[in-house]
């Protein structure tokens, strides 16, 4: 009896783990032809000013909607393009319809525009080609390099810190920004981020939420140290107003969060830019 039991539970084991494998296929294949399809799309989150509360860019973030399993994260689809080999045509996308959507807004709404828009790129990006990749993505779309920034975590620079420390450079040398993304997380040392030509850390939201609960240390260390090294700091994960306030205290440098605005499809983030940053009114100061 224990013997056909213990076979049972290997078939079960079996028969489940194919289903899986059989599942994880299908929804590589899925993502392919959403990929080449252009059916993933953007969203962009708005980056705020930290004393005057104004929104100067935004972070572009990938959406999947599946037609039979709905909402996708990109936690889940985005390691699956990774091991899949897919990672690279998910990135070119984002990269193009962020240049795209930039210019647009360029030509459409002008000075209300944000000026700057962050892309993720994943580890497995991070080599020779991207240089290439984000020239010819900005050069499509007739966008300035400075109004880019890429966004790149501190476990992708780990994996080849050498590698990537060349890409970082060549990506610098264009112009564009370079955030260290959900920073304070990874291990990376902070005598190699020295050598690194970033200009941006972004504190990981982990840290924004302990301030509601009175513990400061990490961000405010993190925030000194980027002072020290001439970098910006953006605020990940801002919920409350009263976070907003404390981090203008700590002297970070951009704030972002569902607190102060959620990530918005390209047509509603074109009205919520016209309607935010509306030409002052003669004499007037705007609070918002
Ligand atoms: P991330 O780059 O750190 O992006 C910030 C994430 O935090 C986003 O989740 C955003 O919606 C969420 N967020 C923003 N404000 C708040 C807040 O106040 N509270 C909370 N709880 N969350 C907030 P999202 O869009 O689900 O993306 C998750 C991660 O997936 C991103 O983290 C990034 O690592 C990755 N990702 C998203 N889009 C792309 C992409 O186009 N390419 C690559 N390689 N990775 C991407
Ligand atoms: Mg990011
Ligand atoms: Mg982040
Ligand atoms: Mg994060």
């Amino acid at each position: 009896q224990a013997k056909s039991g213990g076979k049972g539970r290997i078939t079960v084991v079996d028969t489940s783990a194919r289903a899986q494998a059989h599942d994880k296929l299908r929804l590589v294949a899925e993502l392919r032809e959403a990929i080449e399809q252009r059916s993933i799309s953007l969203v962009y989150q708005p980056i705020f000013g930290t004393g005057d509360r104004r929104p100067v860019a935004v972070e572009a973030l990938a959406r999947w909607q599946h037609p039979q399993r709905g909402h996708i994260s990109p936690v889940v689809f985005v390691p699956v393009a990774e091991e899949s080999g897919l990672i690279s045509g998910l990135g070119l996308l984002v990269l193009d319809e962020t240049c795209r959507q930039m210019s647009e807004w360029s030509r459409t709404i002008g000075a209300a525009a944000p000026q700057r828009a962050a892309v993720n790129v994943s580890a497995l990006q991070l080599d020779a080609s991207l240089p290439g990749q984000v020239e010819s993505a900005l050069r499509r779309h007739g966008l300035s390099p400075s109004r880019l920034t890429v966004e790149i975590t501190e476990s992708a620079l780990m994996a080849d810190p050498r590698a990537a420390r060349q890409v970082l450079h060549e990506l610098r040398e264009l112009g564009v920004e370079l955030a260290i993304d959900d920073f304070g997380t990874g291990y990376s040392s902070l005598a190699h981020l020295r050598h690194l030509p970033v200009t941006c850390l972004k504190v990981d939201r982990s840290f924004v939420a302990e301030l509601s609960d009175g513990q400061a240390a990490i961000t405010s260390a993190i925030i000194a140290l980027a002072g020290t090294l001439g970098l910006d700091t953006v605020a990940e994960g801002v919920e409350t107003d009263a976070q907003a306030t404390l981090l203008d205290g700590l002297g970070a440098t951009y704030l972002q969060g569902f607190g102060l605005a959620m990530p918005m499809g390209g047509r509603e983030a074109t009205d919520w830019f016209v309607t935010r940053r509306s030409p002052l009114p003669a004499g007037g100061g705007d609070t918002r």
